[in-house]
């Protein structure tokens, strides 16, 4: 007998019409015969019911962005334009995106490491707030508003002194490339303040993908402490503080949804006894994964069937090169399934124990390793869930002449 593993948890919001999974009102087969396979779907339902349970949980005078590199996609991102308060960005082409979908240059926030002077410029002439990193792009930066005779708004991002818990993906504490060490934060404001630029604030981001509300909670207070002893050294209020996110969502087998409410709660708490010098401030959080990721689904046909060795194969027409992260390979030391179904059955009982592989020649190549799944046959569409962020462009889609997923934005 081959051992079944588990597949991560569907989200809720996904249901059967006829038998078959439906995404905004369509079932993935008419879908698939519709726009091809592989397909990205996303739907906006759930995009719209995602940001409204934010909403109704996160204190009201939070502002709350999205962090365009979880998903770019133009129908997408436009959407997300109009429900989100802000748009962090991290290069100049998503730069050119966001503005292309509509987002005020006032609503833009660009972080990241390596910022050339091409997209500092880009960014210092259409007035978005750019997140400086380092002492170093901190002097590019004013050079390049002084030379346009612009006042370039800044603000500095912090490398804070602690982590974000249990967080899939570490970006503050130690050394890293990401943000300023504490002890240049308030020298570098000084010369943003003396060279008569605009100085925002703050960036201080501590980490990604935290399920434990807990864990955010606690780096959430971490950074309001961190804000304060910061602008106190500096002697002058900020008139922005980014919080930074790390929301996370449920991907693999025992992932419980994270309690935002406990942490709006909490958050609410921390502003009603914030600080004399954070009084006037602004806070936003910003959210890539949490607003997008469990919105969108990746459908793929299978093409073949095959057993070896008395394990069954369902061979997929995607793979890796559009679902990285549900490979394993994104990020994760131990593969662990992502929540998977076969689209078209999705109601039926699980019959047998399959693994659901792409068409990559590579063993890396493994959407779904020994899952638990009804009896498929060639033709059926495979779902792979929790797509909707670092899918379709944070996989190789070119690796072996492959080419991209068709991507749709569905009601
Ligand atoms: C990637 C990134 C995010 C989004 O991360 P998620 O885990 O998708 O929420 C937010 N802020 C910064 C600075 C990032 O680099």
């Amino acid at each position: 007998m081959i051992k079944t593993k588990p597949t991560g948890p569907i989200p809720s919001g996904y249901y059967a019409i006829d038998g078959e999974l439906a995404i905004g009102g369509y079932k993935a087969g008419a879908l698939v015969a519709e726009y091809g396979s592989p397909l990205f779907v996303y739907s906006t339902a759930l995009l719209d019911a995602r940001m409204a349970q934010l909403r109704a949980t996160m204190p009201d005078h939070l502002d709350l962005h999205y962090a365009m590199k979880a998903n770019p996609f133009q129908p997408l991102l436009r959407h997300m334009v109009g429900l989100a308060d802000g748009i962090d960005i991290a290069s100049g082409g998503e730069l050119r995106m966001a503005l292309e979908a509509g987002a005020a240059p006032r609503k833009i926030s660009f972080a990241g490491p390596g910022k050339r002077d091409e997209e500092l410029e880009q960014a210092i002439q259409a007035g978005v707030t750019i997140n400086i990193e380092s002492p170093g792009e901190c002097q590019r930066a004013l050079k390049i508003g002084a030379a346009g005779g612009i006042k370039a708004r800044l603000a500095v991002r912090v490398n804070p002194d602690f982590d974000l818990k249990g967080s899939g993906m570490k970006m503050g504490g130690g050394a890293k490339p990401f943000g300023m060490d504490i002890e240049l934060v308030a020298p570098t404001v000084k010369r943003i303040l003396n060279a008569g630029a605009d100085w925002r604030g703050f960036h201080i981001f501590a980490g990604s993908q935290a399920l434990s509300a807990d864990a955010i909670i606690e780096t959430q207070a971490q950074t309001l402490e961190l804000a304060a002893r910061l602008a106190t050294t500096i002697g002058q209020s900020p008139e922005h503080i980014n919080l930074g996110g790390g929301f996370g969502i449920p991907y693999f087998p025992g992932d419980e949804q994270l309690d935002i409410t406990k942490v709006g709660k909490a958050l609410a708490g921390q502003f009603k006894q914030l600080p004399e010098i954070l009084s006037s401030t602004q806070f936003a959080i910003e959210l890539g994964r949490y607003l997008v990721g469990e919105a969108g689904v990746y459908l793929t046909r299978i093409v073949d069937r095959k057993e070896s060795r008395g394990q069954v194969f369902l061979v997929t027409d995607g793979g890796l090169h559009h679902q990285l992260a549900a490979s394993g390979n994104f990020g994760t030391v131990v593969r662990r399934n992502y929540p998977a179904a076969i689209a078209n059955r999705f109601e039926e009982e699980p019959a047998e124990t399959a693994s659901i592989v792409g068409c990559l020649c590579t063993p890396l190549d493994r959407l779904s390793d020994n899952a638990a799944m009804p009896k498929a046959s060639v033709g059926d569409i495979v779902a792979i869930f929790c797509a909707g962020a670092y899918g379709a462009t944070a996989s190789p889609a070119n690796f072996l002449g492959q080419g991209p997923a068709v991507e749709i934005l569905v009601e």
